[in-house]
């Protein structure tokens, strides 16, 4: 960066501004910016970053630009962002972003087909073409391989998944049938696992492992979803403005007069489960799809009979009357309760629907049993009294219990319908959801940021590592470059007795666990831990209305920023006590029954995962279809880790060649007697000849390296001026 050149300079909204640079002092650098000639300001030496020539001009391929820097890379998605060019790459990596709205042909079959078969680089960056990189390394590598989509809520992982599936099925696929359903499964898991959330109307609020396999002759011959951490304190309690799963809603709303007299239904709103405040209960009538909608399409395509359905339609609905019972003091000695508003039918329709005797139900929803060995006489049974708080505590967990089981089937079942007997490899698609920080966060947070630090770590291995691996094994002497490594955090988590999660084990095994004494020995295990600090007393924990010492925070991995995530670790426990579990267990109904039966989700996959990722970066708020909210995308791009993967790009040599490549490429502009010559002495000679700057490339053992934009430069030389 010099006097007089362009820079990007921090913007408070923005994220960056164009400026130059006025004066340069020991840690800050005066910048004036373009926009407001005449005015200064100082901006920290470290944030201030080299700009193209031309910030107008945009590239498909990031590392073809000149400087490689969050700035650029900013900008260079924001240009093409407003041409409607959604998806640009860096190097391997996919950046897409979310449009909001269907940009015309950009998924059509036209485009599918011009994808099949071509190499990365020869079509524009699109979903597609990693789609088939995916494919094409399978069938050479004889590899499975598996592709990471990650970005926060709303940022468009769910329908690039889609969009990835769609691709290999209709692309590599035999049977229609298979193909078909694989991609129309999806309304059916969404309605039972996705949900109305603030960031994004349709929000998966589960995580997805989908594998398509192939056969020996690289076709398409069925696929395995497998499911992970289904929110399921989203079914007794939902934040304002948000809801709880789609089925319920419709459901109630969509049903045909028959079944919802069967299954005494009536609008949502006399449930709290799905209780909808008044805002949006406004919007229902145009949300709310009745059940003749793409589910019930999904629901014949994947096979379900009536019966089939009746059967989901009925526990779904037996969950909804089960959040309606309340509890009152029983106004005895016993300290117990009853149930409020004996009169309603309540009671009665849950017990109905879900196959269990009347009396079992209120009797195990108030009380709990307990064995004693006191005197030392083994096991006498005793009933406790539960306490209000208590029994409801029982009924969520019984109603979350049944809805989590509930949709392990229904997962199940969508397997059943692709099944293969011989798979040779597959290509997997894991979609599931970044970090997460919420107003109050729990143990599902918990465990989802677990998740993430874990993907980055594997991101950090795979795309960071490998590259300097193979700088090194083609002995280009390239200094390390460092990244952010998050094994700390990850050790935090999971270390064998002092991890957070083995001192949960721990706590929930004392006669009375409790949070505070939980969070303390998590504070005495890890006293100054990087990544741990107590919630102080706040403007955060005084509006949350916590205590000093409740919970713990977590600095997270998030690019160069570290979040601090606060954990109240009140709702972690959802363990049904003995009678409740019993009680469902012996349902009269079968389909119950089957429900609590072993139904383990997992399925071994042994296959490595594969290389590609893509990240999608969403542009939630965005109110224009052209105007690109910088700011948001660029803190997105900063926790997806892409701001280490360019550092470590613009410090080495992001463009590459192999030596044979460039010499078919180029052997037709050069002379006879240098195209006589082996590839690697073709391309020295023509680098020679050309009068390259040694320091813009390297030769390694089996190809050429390029400095950040060289290689653009080089084939442009070549292919204007033969
Ligand atoms: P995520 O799974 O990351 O939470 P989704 O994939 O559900 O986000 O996307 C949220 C919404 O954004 C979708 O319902 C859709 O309306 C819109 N969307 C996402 N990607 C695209 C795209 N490529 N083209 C058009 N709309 C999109
Ligand atoms: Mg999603």
């Amino acid at each position: 960066m010099e006097d007089g050149k362009p820079v990007w300079a921090p913007h408070p909204t923005d994220g960056f501004q164009l400026g130059m640079i006025v004066d340069i002092g020991a840690d800050a650098l005066t910048i004036e910016p373009l926009s407001q000639r005449g005015k200064t300001f100082l901006a920290p030496i470290n944030q201030v970053f080299p700009a193209e020539d031309d910030v107008n001009k945009h590239v498909e391929d990031n590392c073809s630009l000149m400087y490689l820097n969050e700035a650029t890379l900013l900008n260079n998605i924001c240009v093409r962002y407003s041409k409607d060019l959604i998806y640009t790459s860096v190097a391997n990596i996919l950046i897409a972003v979310n449009p909001y709205f269907d940009i015309p042909k950009l998924y059509s079959p036209e485009t599918i087909k011009s994808y099949q078969g071509r190499s990365l680089g020869t079509l524009p960056p699109h979903v597609y073409a990693i789609a088939d990189k995916a494919y094409r390394d399978m069938r050479v590598l004889k590899m499975s391989q598996s592709i990471i989509v990650s970005g926060e809520s709303g940022a468009g992982k769910t329908e690039n998944t889609k969009f990835v599936l769609r691709y290999l099925t209709t692309s590599y696929g035999t049977c229609q049938d298979i193909d078909e359903r694989i991609v129309e499964a999806n309304p059916l898991l969404e309605a039972f696992g996705n949900a109305k959330t603030v960031r994004n109307n349709n929000s998966s609020r589960f995580g997805k492992f989908v594998e398509i396999h192939f056969n020996e002759k690289n076709a398409v011959v069925g696929g395995f979803v497998s499911h992970y951490l289904l929110e399921k304190s989203r079914i007794c309690m939902q934040s304002t403005e948000e809801r709880n799963y789609h089925i319920f809603y419709r459901l109630c709303a969509g049903a045909s007069e028959d079944i919802r007299n069967m299954l005494h239904l009536n609008s949502p709103d006399n449930f709290r489960v799905s209780f909808l405040c008044i805002v949006c209960v406004r919007n229902m009538e145009s949300i709310l799809p009745s059940l003749d909608t793409l589910m019930v399409v999904a629901m014949k395509k994947i096979g379900l009979d009536d019966t089939e359905k009746l059967n989901l339609f009925r526990v779904v609905s037996g969950v909804l009357h089960l959040g309606n019972i309340d509890f009152e003091e029983a106004g005895s000695s016993s300290g117990g309760c009853i149930l409020k508003n004996q009169t309603s039918q309540t009671l009665e329709y849950c017990a109905e629907l879900l196959g269990l005797d009347q009396d079992d139900l209120r009797v195990s929803l108030t009380t709990r049993v307990m064995l004693t060995t006191a005197g030392g006489a083994k096991g006498t049974v005793i009933k406790v009294p539960l306490k209000v708080e208590q029994a409801n505590n029982a009924r969520d967990a019984l109603a979350k219990t049944i809805y989590s089981r509930l949709f392990d089937h229904v997962v199940k079942r969508v397997n059943q319908c692709f099944p293969f007997d011989t798979s040779s490899n597959f290509i997997g698609v894991l979609d599931i959801a970044g970090f997460e920080y919420f107003e109050h966060n729990s143990f599902e947070q918990f465990c989802i940021n677990y998740c993430n630090e874990k993907l980055q770590q594997f991101f950090n291995e795979r795309i960071l590592k490998e590259e300097q691996e193979l700088y090194q094994k083609e002995g280009l002497g390239v200094n390390e470059v460092h990244y952010v490594d998050n094994q700390d955090c990850i050790d935090l988590v999971e270390a064998k007795l002092v991890g957070i999660l083995d001192i949960l084990d721990e706590e929930n095994r004392l006669p009375q666990p409790s949070d505070q004494h939980f969070a303390e020995a998590v504070h005495s295990k890890h006293k100054d831990h990087f990544r741990l600090t107590v919630p102080r007393k706040s403007k955060l924990t005084i509006h949350r209305n916590l205590r000093d010492d409740e919970g713990f925070i977590i600095r997270h991995f998030a690019g160069f920023i570290l979040n601090p995530f606060l954990y109240g670790n009140k709702k972690n426990n959802d363990a049904l006590h003995m009678s409740l579990e019993s009680l469902v267990c012996e349902s009269k109904d079968k389909f119950v029954r089957d429900l609590f039966e072993n139904n383990s989700n997992s399925k071994d996959s042994k296959q490595k995962a594969g290389k590609l990722s893509f990240i999608s970066v969403g542009n939630k708020f965005k109110s224009g279809n052209t105007f690109c909210q910088r700011a948001q995308i660029l803190s997105q791009l900063q926790c997806s880790g892409m701001v280490s993967v360019l550092d470590l790009m613009q410090g080495g040599f992001p463009s590459r060649a192999p030596f044979h490549e460039l010499y078919n490429m180029y052997k037709q502009y050069m002379p006879n007697k240098l195209t006589r010559l082996d590839p690697r002495l073709f391309c020295k000679a023509l680098f020679k000849a050309l009068g390259l700057n040694k320091n813009d490339y390297k030769f390694g053992l089996t190809r050429v390296f390029f400095r950040p934009g060289k290689f653009a430069e080089f084939d442009q030389i070549m292919k204007s001026d033969p």
